[in-house]
């Protein structure tokens, strides 16, 4: 019996081990860390031997091959012991695909992935095709291939899982932009960053399709550096393209093969300027995968926002409240001000990620008139933006609470309220999603 052990005890390693189990590997899990008691459970009830809290050298080492979870640095030191001598260290997704013949739309990129993966399997359920979601969403990949069977899949991939594959290949790859984030992780080298997410698009053939953003510099710059061969489906809302969509004036054109697709703007369900982009990659996703363009329009008008992502959480006063906690970065929260059409109180701030903040000096200056700061250190926000708002537009507040009633505080009627805090969460709240139901709540104290 091949023996696969399992590092790391979250989503994607449990899932891993399920899955091992089921195809009879002698499966073994470890974690450095305390497991979450979700996920022991799982292990318990799939009879899966597992430690936790520390590595054992010799139940490790013994491996013929190992899964390596996403969050776990290639740097660890049981990682590096295991590369020494030889050993095979895979990821969850390369590990489930070698058990799956489904067909495979994985998207990956700086931002709007999960936006674009949420709409691409609603696009395909609504299409009366049996398909998963996974990935980075709910489940994880290797679990349902373990536990169902379906005919398509929608693959949530960040570049940390796609460091340790090998033969995974997607039928359709998606890489929806790129900007630093995560550089941390790539010894603050952008190129190495851009070429983790481009392998998604290393396995692809003639006949896969790859769908990105021309008007992203840094994907069309690295594209001019390597060959690819699948077929190539770029999105601009900049210039015309030949195969692929684009802006004309009100209107999405979807270019696919012979094939030509109008869809109007006003009927996307999905408001501002990223999410012409995602609905642009998701549409042609949708066109790749043989849907039909009655569908397709249909589900685009007929989404629904996504939790924490520009997310309309009341109407009250006259003022919207709208949650965009998960704008972690400059990028998101330039996309967020930036479609807004009312003047707006912002609420930004937590753990800074090295922010250069000057990219958003036209925006704000267009669009801010308030600003509530909601974070530890807000030192830098002050500097750069206390000239545009006026030192009395601008106040600093330890919790939801206290920035939601601020920012109440600030807007006048057909204001909008907007969390898009472009920072981490972590000086505050214990996540991105805590932040923003702790300002959800906090809206409907009001
Ligand atoms: P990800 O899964 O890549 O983090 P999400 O779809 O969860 O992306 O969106 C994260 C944040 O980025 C949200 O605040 C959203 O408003 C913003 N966003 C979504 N799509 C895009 C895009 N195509 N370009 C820039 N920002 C985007």
């Amino acid at each position: 019996m091949s023996r696969l052990v399992v590092l790391g005890g979250a989503e994607s390693g449990v899932g891993a081990a399920v899955l091992a189990k089921v195809k009879g590997y002698d499966v073994f899990l470890s974690d450095k860390d305390k497991i979450k008691e979700e996920y022991a459970k799982t292990l318990r009830e799939w009879q899966i031997p597992f430690e936790e809290g520390h590595h054992t050298g010799s139940l490790i080492l013994n491996a013929d091959e190992v899964v390596k979870s996403p969050g776990i640095p290639s740097t660890a030191p049981m990682v590096c012991a295991l590369r020494e001598q030889g050993t095979h260290i895979i990821s969850e997704i390369e590990f489930a695909a070698r058990f799956d013949n489904a067909k495979k739309i994985c998207i990956t990129g700086s931002n709007g992935k999960t936006t674009t993966t949420s709409l691409i399997h609603y696009l395909l359920k609504e299409a009366g095709l049996n398909v998963g979601l996974g990935g980075n969403i709910g489940k994880s990949y290797a679990f349902q291939v373990a536990t169902e069977k379906h005919d398509y899949y929608v693959l949530e991939i960040s570049s940390f899982q796609l460091d340790d594959i090998y033969d995974f290949r997607p039928d359709i790859a998606i890489i929806t932009n790129i900007t630093p984030d995560h550089l941390d992780r790539y010894d603050h080298n952008m190129e190495n960053y851009v070429r983790a997410k481009f392998k998604i698009t290393q396995n692809l053939r003639p006949e896969d399709c790859f769908i990105f953003d021309s008007d992203d510099a840094i994907t069309i710059d690295h594209l001019s550096k390597i060959v690819l061969q699948a077929r190539m489906l770029p999105f601009s809302q900049q210039k015309e393209v030949r195969q692929g969509a684009f802006l004309s004036g009100e209107q999405i054109v979807l270019r696919y093969g012979e094939d030509e697709t109008r869809i109007y703007l006003e009927d996307l369900a999905l408001g501002g300027k990223h999410n012409i982009y995602n609905s642009m990659a998701a549409a042609l996703a949708a066109k790749a995968s043989g849907i039909g363009d009655d569908v397709i329009r249909h589900s685009l008008k007929t989404f629904q926002a996504i939790e924490h992502r520009l997310e309309p959480v009341l109407n009250i006063k006259d003022v919207l409240y709208i949650n965009d906690s998960k704008a972690t970065n400059i990028d998101a929260a330039w996309y967020a001000l930036e479609c807004q059409t009312r003047p707006v109180v912002w609420i930004v701030g937590g753990t800074d990620k090295g922010n250069d903040y000057s990219i958003l000096n036209k925006v704000v200056k267009d669009k801010v008139k308030a600003i509530v700061c909601l974070g530890v250190d807000n030192a830098k926000i002050h500097a750069a933006f206390e000239g545009m708002v006026g030192s009395d537009n601008i106040v600093d507040t330890l919790s939801a609470e206290d920035a939601v009633r601020a920012a109440s505080g600030f807007a006048g009627k057909g204001d909008v309220v907007l969390l898009s805090p472009c920072c981490a969460s972590f000086d505050l709240f214990k996540n991105y999603e805590d932040r923003g139901k702790k300002f959800k709540e906090a809206v409907r104290r009001l």
